[in-house]
């Protein structure tokens, strides 16, 4: 689970991490409000979407007086924000925050993430700040420390101290580096989160150490004991159709392809959409209805892949071990006769009630087709997918 910047940067405040001081607003009078509270006489505005690569966007911009403010307010709140990370449709933005300007120094970047290799938090550390990570990891990995924590110690001290001196801090700076990476990995750690990102990481003129940007993601599995992190959720960045799928327990991902497909099992469903490709069709999206589908979750699950405009084929593939396969033709032949169907449909089962199933579908009148194996289902619905 994705929160904004603001969001994560108040989980981090809770912890001891310096942050700037500001507010978030969705009114441009209210914005200026703020920038009055905060005093001073250079404030950030920023906009707040599950996205990073604001700045480059236009969605980050540095305001010399009240009035500037409410410029750049006006221009930011309401705007569809295009970034590298929002994909080419960009995001609408319904909240901006207003910060007090910081006198920076130098942007470094400071991460934690979950190393599969090693099944343990790892920290990750540049002088390179400012910049994508996945860029400097590329044309300049050695400028990336790296220390790799022992879940049953936490992290330790001289960890730290050895990131610390390796982005090439002095004195004072080291300690108030140290404490505030420190208190990083316990909001880490406290919160079940499953990555941290602060980029930049500033040291100012001043010489102290504040978190000026802040990505959080959390592991939604233990939002049920985080009832305060739970809250922090917003809907409206959220995929509408994984929304719509979650309320009937369905494992759904939109992807970018034309052929749709329902599959039972994440393994089935992983080798159904690698067959597709191979077949020269790429795949709409990701779609498990799991091992005890019900008629009720394969109408849901049929009505979601219908609604996606893009969606010029299905493919259904089945393997009915738990489930029965006449009872997954059933929650199709329903979803199909309250749809409009205006796309081919091909069908393949196997298993438990394979014959019945594939009867009823062809009983059905539906112009379904049906498929002897994946590899013939796959061509097939390759081929329909490129004629529609
Ligand atoms: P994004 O990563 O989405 O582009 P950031 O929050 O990292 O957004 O902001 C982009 C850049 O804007 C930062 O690298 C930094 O140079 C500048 N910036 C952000 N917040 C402040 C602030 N409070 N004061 C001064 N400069 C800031
Ligand atoms: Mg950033």
């Amino acid at each position: 689970m994705k929160v904004h910047e603001f969001q994560a940067k108040q989980v981090l405040a809770r912890f001891g991490v310096p942050v700037p001081k500001s507010g978030v607003t969705d009114s441009v009078d209210e914005a200026v409000e703020i920038a009055k509270g905060l005093g001073g006489s250079v404030w950030v505005v920023k906009a707040q979407i599950h996205a990073g690569g604001r700045g480059k966007g236009g969605g980050v911009k540095l305001a010399r007086s009240l009035d500037e403010v409410r410029q750049h307010a006006k221009a930011i709140l309401g705007m569809t924000l295009v970034t590298h990370q929002t994909g080419p449709e960009g995001k609408l933005v319904n909240r901006i925050l207003v910060e007090e300007g910081q006198n920076i120094d130098q942007e470094l970047y400071f991460g934690i993430v979950i190393d599969r290799a090693t099944s343990s938090p790892v920290i990750m550390a540049s002088r390179e700040g400012g910049m994508e990570i996945e860029e400097v990891a590329e044309e300049n990995p050695d400028a990336i420390l790296r220390e790799v924590i022992d879940i049953a110690t936490g992290m330790s001290a001289y960890q730290a101290r050895r990131l610390a001196f390796g982005l090439g801090l002095q004195g004072k700076t080291v300690n108030k580096a140290v404490k505030l990476m420190m208190a990083c990995y316990k909001a880490f750690e406290a919160s079940d989160a499953a990555m941290l990102e602060i980029n930049p990481l500033m040291i100012s003129k001043e010489g102290d150490v504040v978190a000026l940007d802040c990505k959080m993601e959390f592991d939604e599995n233990a939002m049920f004991r985080h009832k305060d992190l739970a809250e922090m959720r917003d809907l409206t960045e959220e995929d509408a159709k994984e929304i719509e799928a979650a309320k009937f327990d369905l494992n759904y991902i939109t992807l970018s392809g034309t052929v749709g497909c329902m599959v039972n099992g994440a393994g089935l469903a992983m080798a159904t959409m690698d067959i597709i490709k191979h077949a020269g069709a790429e795949p709409a999206n990701f779609l498990d209805v799991g091992g005890g589908a019900t008629q009720e979750r394969v109408e849901a699950a049929f009505k979601l892949i219908l609604s996606d405009d893009s969606v010029k084929a299905v493919l259904i593939n089945i393997f009915g071990g738990i489930v029965r396969c006449d009872m997954i033709a059933r929650g199709v032949i329903e979803a199909a006769k309250n749809l409009d169907l205006q796309v081919p449909v091909v069908v393949r089962l196997e298993g438990t009630n394979a014959e019945e199933g594939l009867k009823l579908l062809e009983d059905s009148g539906l112009g379904l087709i049906p498929a002897k194996g994946l590899a013939a289902a796959a061509t097939k619905v390759a081929e329909v997918a490129k004629g529609a």
